[in-house]
């Protein structure tokens, strides 16, 4: 350690240079950069493994819609060079095995408390630190505290009215059982036609004696062409790892390496850019998006890409009835997050799959044995809830986060959440967000921008411990100017039309601000990079004296 101040060394029982909240990728890799670095870290998680994301979402069919060479760790050569990914993309099952491998690999479980959660966190302006509370009331205290609480691990509960008197059993996919669920001989109601839905559709229809799957809005979906790795396929990826992770650090807009677009859908005439839609059709995956540099730009090369989905729909639906349902038509294809499936709409091809229209209707009640729409009960055994989370801000929202003054980050985000580069919020020093508001985050390939994140987040508390700083906090006016770009970059693109989950939607009541930024991970990144070489610029640092002498003056 450095001669800044630090808690850790202050004598104090259960005082750290840093609490991490969350241990999911980025709270794991939060803490490795840290420790290497010599600070004190000690991180906090509500369950009782690492994981996050795949700790939680234990549904039939759950695996990552980016492939798995790429949705994985690029900070470790050996790591990636080591590790043996099975398939194209990997089930949940082995993905949450990975997160463990790395756990025990780099020594990380002895400074992580599982089965607690943080409650509440609040900043000691005197003390220029944060007094962070547990749910099992303990206090420890840190000089700065990093939420990686997830942008998606908030599970949404929908308010039906009669869903607590329901007699059989209710699930909600980003809270599945351990243990598993066999739903053979059962009739399964699924709510919801989000990517959960979509990945566990096709498989629970399997099991299950009857499904009936409630849709709301329908999503477009790209077939996942999932299979297995062959080792020539993964020897490719692992010889070429320096500049496939290079492009999708600083070249890609998503995070994710892929021969990127060179013209515009209406630049090319009708057979041909079918001909390129099929291809990506028929290679999978959701980089069916990057057939053209406008797709998110413009409505009318939009429509191409979303009439040609249209009519897959149509071809691989036997019901014609069934088909006009399942086909979206009150989003841009893209502007919510694209699905990816495997088996979806021959799904509903099946006997034993019907899909229930809820658009116009909604659901009247959920009865003890059924749930009624329209009048008309659809008996089940059992439900399962695939109502998505409160994304973004939904955990920290559930935190009791006190900065300056008192004031909570609730009452400051009223209007929804503002941040400076989705890393900081003024009035909450010493504080950091990982993929929070403001930053790329859920647009893109996660893994490339929690290890941005944490990576800055890093040089950033090494830089002020080298100049004996222990106060850094975002200026009103940088995060003001950030606020509006974001916005700005969102309004210049197709996003905003759709009601998603990335403008708060699904949430009654939640404001609706375009939450990520557009502007592309590269770009992000280089504005980091950027506000960095500058000495910080839009922060302010501070040394504890120099408060202590300005409070006095
Ligand atoms: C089903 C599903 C599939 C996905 N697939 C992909 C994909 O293919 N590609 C992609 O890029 N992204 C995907 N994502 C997004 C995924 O969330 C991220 O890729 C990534 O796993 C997020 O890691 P994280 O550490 O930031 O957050 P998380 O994995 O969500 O971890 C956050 C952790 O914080 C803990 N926590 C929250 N609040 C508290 C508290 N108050 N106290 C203590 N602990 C707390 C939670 O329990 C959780 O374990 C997917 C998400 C879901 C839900």
């Amino acid at each position: 350690m450095s001669a800044a101040p630090s808690l850790a060394e202050n004598g104090r029982e259960q005082a750290f240079d840093v609490v991490v909240v969350g241990a999911g990728f980025a709270g794991m890799y939060m803490l490795h950069r840290l420790r290497e670095l010599g600070f004190s870290v000690r991180v906090f998680e509500q369950g009782s493994d690492v994981g996050g994301t795949w700790y939680w979402n234990r549904y039939p069919g759950a695996r990552c819609d980016v492939e798995s060479m790429q949705y994985s760790y690029s900070f470790s050569d050996e790591l990636q060079q080591e590790w043996e990914w099975s398939e194209r993309y990997a089930p949940q099952s082995e993905i949450l095995k990975y997160a463990r491998h790395v756990a025990e690999r780099f020594g990380l479980r002895t400074d992580i408390v599982f089965n607690t959660r943080i409650e509440r966190a609040e900043f000691d302006e005197g003390d220029s630190a944060w007094e962070v509370t547990t749910s099992d009331g303990r206090t420890v205290r840190a000089r700065f505290v990093v939420f990686a609480t997830g942008c998606l691990s908030n599970a949404r509960m929908p308010d039906i009215k009669g869903l607590a008197g329901f007699a059989g059993q209710v699930y909600h996919t980003g809270h599945w059982p351990h243990e598993g669920v066999d739903f053979s001989g059962k009739r399964v109601g699924v709510i919801g036609t989000g990517s959960s839905s979509i990945q566990s559709v096709p498989v629970i229809a399997e099991q299950a004696s009857h499904l009936f799957v409630f849709q709301r809005t329908p999503n477009f979906s790209i077939p996942a062409r999932n299979a297995a790795l062959t080792a020539d396929e993964r020897d490719a990826f692992r010889r070429n790892y320096p500049e496939i992770r290079r492009f999708a650090r600083e070249e890609a807009r998503n995070g994710i390496y892929a021969e990127p677009p060179d013209r515009g859908a209406l630049d090319d005439g009708e057979n041909t850019r079918r001909d390129k839609y099929e291809q990506r059709w028929t290679k999978g995956g959701l980089t069916f998006m990057l057939a053209y540099n406008n797709l998110l730009l413009d409505k009318a090369a939009n429509d191409t890409a979303a009439d040609f989905v249209r009519d897959k729909i149509a071809e691989i639906v036997k019901d014609p009835e069934t088909a006009r349902r399942l086909q979206p038509d009150n989003h841009p294809i893209g502007t919510k997050r694209i699905c990816v499936d495997t088996d979806y709409y021959a799904a509903f091809n099946r006997p034993n799959v019907t899909l229930v229209d809820i658009r116009s209707t909604g659901i009247e009640e959920i009865r003890p044995h059924a749930v009624r729409v329209a009048a008309r009960d659809y008996e089940i055994d059992a439900l399962v809830l695939a109502t998505g989370f409160d994304a973004m801000t939904g955990s920290l929202a559930k935190i009791d986060i006190r900065g300056r003054g008192g004031r909570t980050l609730n009452q400051k985000w009223t209007e929804g959440p503002k941040t400076y580069l989705g890393l900081m919020s003024e009035g909450f020093p010493n504080l950091f967000i990982i993929t929070g508001p403001g930053s790329p985050s859920v647009l893109s390939n996660m893994i490339v921008s929690i290890e941005q994140h944490v990576d800055w987040i890093a040089d950033c508390l090494a830089f002020l411990r080298k100049r004996t700083m222990t106060t850094m906090e975002a200026n009103r006016e940088a995060e003001e100017q950030w606020v509006a770009h974001v916005n700005d970059v969102a309004h210049q693109t197709l996003y905003p039309q759709a009601n998603s989950w990335y403008m708060g939607a699904n949430i009654p009541g939640k404001p609706r601000i375009f939450m990520p930024y557009i502007g592309g991970v590269g770009a992000y990144r280089k504005i980091c990079d950027d506000v960095a070489a500058k000495g910080y610029d839009g922060f302010t640092m501070t040394a504890k004296a120099a408060e202590r002498v300005a409070a006095t003056s």
